[in-house]
């Protein structure tokens, strides 16, 4: 047996594991070996049933029974009942608005579930949304110990739970790696990470961490394993960047210093006044256009604060400068942003910012192409259609300065005579490729690339910034325009379902138009986690539409439907035919509906904070006051104190950092989007961990910047630069 032996030349396997591990992604022995435990049973919450006492949470195991859905009598809310069994007792179990419970376990299963028992009026307790897990058996001898209370203090320290499929339990895991250990094959993986630096921050080497990982004998080796392992990814990808960052500064771009005179007539010219953090924002894009290597600079900030009139200014400041030493005339900007819509908002706001100075801007999308000014000009049409051909001719002679679009601007027939500037809106809506083929578009006859600004609204804590971002400047809009309107934010429960729902009738009644957000669903398989959820829109819009909403139109969103089928609905809903829109929180409501002023998020305590931040971000396009109402099982204190924050602040950073904070919500967080594996995440936790693998990369790269000293480090990079930049 070697590393890159096949897991099915060691084990005997059915189709079924064959599949499972292929979901997983496990091929080899040193595959699995890297596949790391999600958590590990802990003896200290796990508890007897008969033992329990409300309003503590607690890890209980057993035999489920008499599963059933039905409906909520009084409130007409679906849920999912059964009855949990142990030898010391019973506990009936609910959840509301998850009729997929039911469907995913049967009578008889094994399951672990967690979660705050709450006494019911008859003196009984009842665990309302747990948290349920089904087991293979049980993953420990977990019944031993607990009847033998005597054995917990030798109890060792849990054993590892992984993350599993169909086919694939923990304990089949735990037995194939006992094969492995045992011959001891973990010792041939070999350490990327420098002596020195392990030292230094105290972390085991990797066999020692390999071990501790899967086998740990205590909690403490567990934890620094973790720490190992989650501070080698930060490492890794920050050296990619780094790297990344200091071979940019080797490619040249025009250095643009902009006369004071020409920013103020910008400003003066605004229809308002900039915010502090928009003013800092403006100085720090001027300073980086003046350097003669690319800037390379991120703007983070919520929607609504003002990141287009940064963009615009740069714009400007470009425009109107001639780069030293240069005799030509104007230089050219390029601006992408994901959709046609906004791409369109974009051209018309830049129409506003630039009418009568007569720079010429033109818009490229898949629809076509337009250009402002124009001689054939109307009131409420200040630009005029043009070919795709026509446009491609005069960027390329330099006589349009500023192309507006979408990935169309990337393509190879558009062609710049001086680029000097891309801006990326709503980054993260690209591939790190597209990003790039707009960062490196070179002009005709010249090798100098454009400075680049990219921007985006997702709010992010601050060390996962660091991480991802590590190439890039980043600059923090944290501040909203004065007067702006905040989306009230109202925690509801079942008592006050009913309410809510005839304030909504009215706002429907005066023309406003809902959002119906359903549940996030973990189900470890992905298809089948699309098809529950699909369900349960569907589900929801008719329950909707026969108790509810009876006379309002209702339409669905979901990842079951085809993107024509999707692009009719959003467009409906958009136009007012439909008052009513069930979706789920994946789908990309990407569209502006004004009127579309409130949102109803069901299973809020599903969600991370920043989540559902972005989600009712939605409600606020129109002039109307926004509402967003989250339905959460309000017995449970610490849900309520959690969505709390989502009604006292309006900002998507402090939310993004509440939701790092939080143990235990990892999973909910939302954060697997930004390709960082769950052990990275635990130590995004910890700036201290996160600033000394930044530091150390840094020094690293300045040292031996082609890794010839690391060859280890440097194939790991590679590997990591192929996992996150493509
Ligand atoms: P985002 O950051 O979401 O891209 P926008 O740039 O689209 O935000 O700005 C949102 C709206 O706020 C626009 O209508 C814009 O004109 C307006 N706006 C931007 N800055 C200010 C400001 N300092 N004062 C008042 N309104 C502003
Ligand atoms: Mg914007």
């Amino acid at each position: 047996m070697e590393l890159h032996t096949p897991i099915e030349k060691i084990s005997r396997l059915s189709d079924l594991q064959k599949k499972g591990l292929n979901k997983l992604q496990i091929k080899s022995v040193l595959d699995l070996l890297l596949y790391f435990p999600a958590r590990y049973s802990d003896i200290s919450t796990v508890t007897n049933i008969g033992d329990i006492e409300a309003g503590i949470p607690i890890t209980l195991f057993g035999v489920i029974k008499n599963l059933k859905t039905k409906k909520s009598f009084h409130t007409k809310v679906t849920m999912a009942e059964g009855t949990l069994e142990d030898l010391t007792g019973k506990i009936s179990l609910v959840w509301f608005n998850q009729p997929y419970i039911a469907k995913m376990l049967h009578d008889g299963d094994n399951v672990m579930i967690s979660g705050t028992a709450n006494i019911q009026k008859n003196g009984t307790f009842s665990i309302v949304n747990g948290n349920i897990q089904k087991q293979e058996g049980l993953p420990i001898d977990i019944h031993d110990s607990l009847f033998q209370k005597e054995n917990v203090s030798n109890y060792k320290f849990g054993a590892p739970i992984y993350k599993e499929t169909k086919g694939i339990s923990s304990l089949w895991i735990q037995k194939t790696l006992e094969k492995i250990f045992n011959e001891k094959i973990h010792t041939q993986v070999t350490d990327p990470i420098p002596e020195y630096i392990l030292k230094k921050y105290s972390l085991p080497d990797i066999q020692k961490a390999l071990l501790w990982i899967h086998r740990p004998e205590k909690k403490e080796h567990a934890e620094a394993a973790r720490k190992r392992f989650s501070f080698q990814e930060i490492f890794l990808i920050q050296v990619a960047r780094t790297k990344e960052k200091e071979e940019s500064k080797k490619d040249g771009s025009y250095g643009i210093h902009t006369e004071e005179k020409i920013l103020q007539e910008f400003i003066d010219n605004l229809p308002f006044e900039p915010t502090d953090a928009q003013i800092n924002a403006m100085n720090a894009v001027v300073e980086d256009l003046k350097k003669t290597h690319p800037m390379s600079r991120l703007l983070e900030g919520d929607v609504g604060s003002g990141k287009t009139v940064v963009a615009a200014l740069a714009t400007y400041a470009t425009i109107k400068t001639r780069p030293k030493n240069q005799k030509f005339g104007t230089l050219q900007v390029a601006y992408m942003a994901p959709t046609e819509i906004l791409a369109t908002q974009h051209f018309e706001s830049f129409i506003e910012f630039f009418k009568g100075t007569g720079i010429q801007i033109a818009l490229i999308t898949g629809s076509g192409c337009r250009k402002f000014p124009t001689k054939v000009a109307s009131a409420t049409k200040p630009w005029t259609t043009i070919s795709r051909t026509q446009l491609s001719k005069w960027v390329e002679q330099g006589e349009i300065s500023v192309v507006v679009g979408t990935h169309a601007l990337i393509q190879k027939s558009v062609v710049f005579k001086h680029l000097a500037l891309a801006i990326v809106d709503e980054q993260h809506r690209f591939g790190q490729k597209q990003r790039r083929a707009l960062a490196k578009k070179t002009s005709v006859n010249s090798s100098v690339s454009p400075h680049f600004l990219s921007m985006t609204a997702t709010p992010i804590p601050r060390t996962l910034a660091l991480t991802i971002y590590g190439d890039l400047d980043i600059t923090l809009l944290d501040q909203l325009p004065s007067g702006r309107k905040k989306v009230q934010t109202e925690i509801i429960t079942e008592k006050t379902r009913e309410e809510m729902y005839s304030k909504i009738k009215e706002e429907i009644k005066n023309g406003r138009q809902l959002y119906v957000i359903c549940p996030r669903i973990n189900d470890p398989d992905e298809s089948d986690e699309i098809k529950l959820i699909a369900k349960s829109v569907e589900t929801e819009a008719k329950r909707l539409k026969k108790e509810i909403f009876k006379n309002e139109s209702i339409g669905v969103l979901h990842g079951k439907m085809t993107p024509q089928k999707k692009e009719q609905v959003m467009e409906e809903f958009s136009n007012g035919k439909i008052q009513i829109l069930v979706a789920t929180s994946v789908v990309e409501v990407g569209v502006n509906v004004p009127n579309a002023n409130m949102m109803i998020i069901e299973g809020a305590e599903r969600f991370g904070l920043a989540q559902i931040h972005q989600l009712r971000g939605r409600t606020k396009r129109g002039s109307h006051q926004a509402y967003c109402f989250l339905l959460a099982d309000a017995k449970q204190q610490k849900t309520v104190d959690r969505l709390q924050a989502l009604v006292d602040t309006d900002d998507g950073f402090k939310l993004a950092e509440l939701d790092l904070e939080q143990r235990g919500t990892g999973e909910l967080a939302g954060f697997k989007q930004w390709g960082v594996s769950d052990i990275a995440m635990e130590a995004l936790r910890n700036i201290k961990l996160v600033e000394a693998a930044r530091n150390e990369a840094q020094k690293i790269i300045a040292d031996d910047f082609e890794l010839q000293k690391n060859p280890l480090l440097k194939e790991k990079v590679e590997e990591i630069k192929e996992m996150h930049f493509e």
